[in-house]
């Protein structure tokens, strides 16, 4: 697997990386380099200038893409398409390491993360929200006594 360095660097000679930072843990590395390749290659194609990247984040457990797009709806609307498709396959790829993994909360922080990167009293995300209903549920039930 690579290392950190090498897939940041690795990023950084895609054009539309050149002056980005990673707010994230480069376990999602492969979707972002597919995400920048693919983007890159398509405003090529069609000449159409670079997205300028405003912000790539982590943000409660998966990845947020923000780029300024100057093109038409057409070209706009298939390139956020691939952004959100980005951001969705995140959510089930670690962030640290990049194999498969899941949201949890974990800790008071939501994030994806494989068996060896979340703690053993890490919740789901479904059983976290099914148990935050329950507690809700409950509350506005006695609320109501
Ligand atoms: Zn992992």
């Amino acid at each position: 697997m690579l290392g950190e360095d090498i897939k940041y660097r690795k990023l950084k000679t895609l054009e539309i990386y050149r002056t980005a930072e990673f707010e994230c843990k480069l376990g999602w590395f492969e979707i972002l380099y597919d995400l920048g390749q693919k983007i890159t290659s398509y405003c090529n194609h069609h000449s159409l200038s670079l997205p300028l990247v405003i912000r790539i984040k982590e943000k409660f457990g998966v990845l947020r893409v923000q780029l300024r797009i100057d093109a038409d709806k057409t070209h706009s609307d298939l390139m956020r398409k691939w952004i959100k498709m980005a951001e969705t396959d995140s959510s089930v790829v670690c962030e640290q390491c990049g194999e498969s993994g899941i949201l949890v909360m974990d800790g008071g922080r939501w994030h994806t993360a494989c068996k060896n990167h979340r703690s053993p009293d890490s919740m789901l995300a479904v059983d976290f929200l099914a148990k935050q209903k329950e507690v809700r549920e409950r509350r506005e039930q006695n609320g109501n006594v």
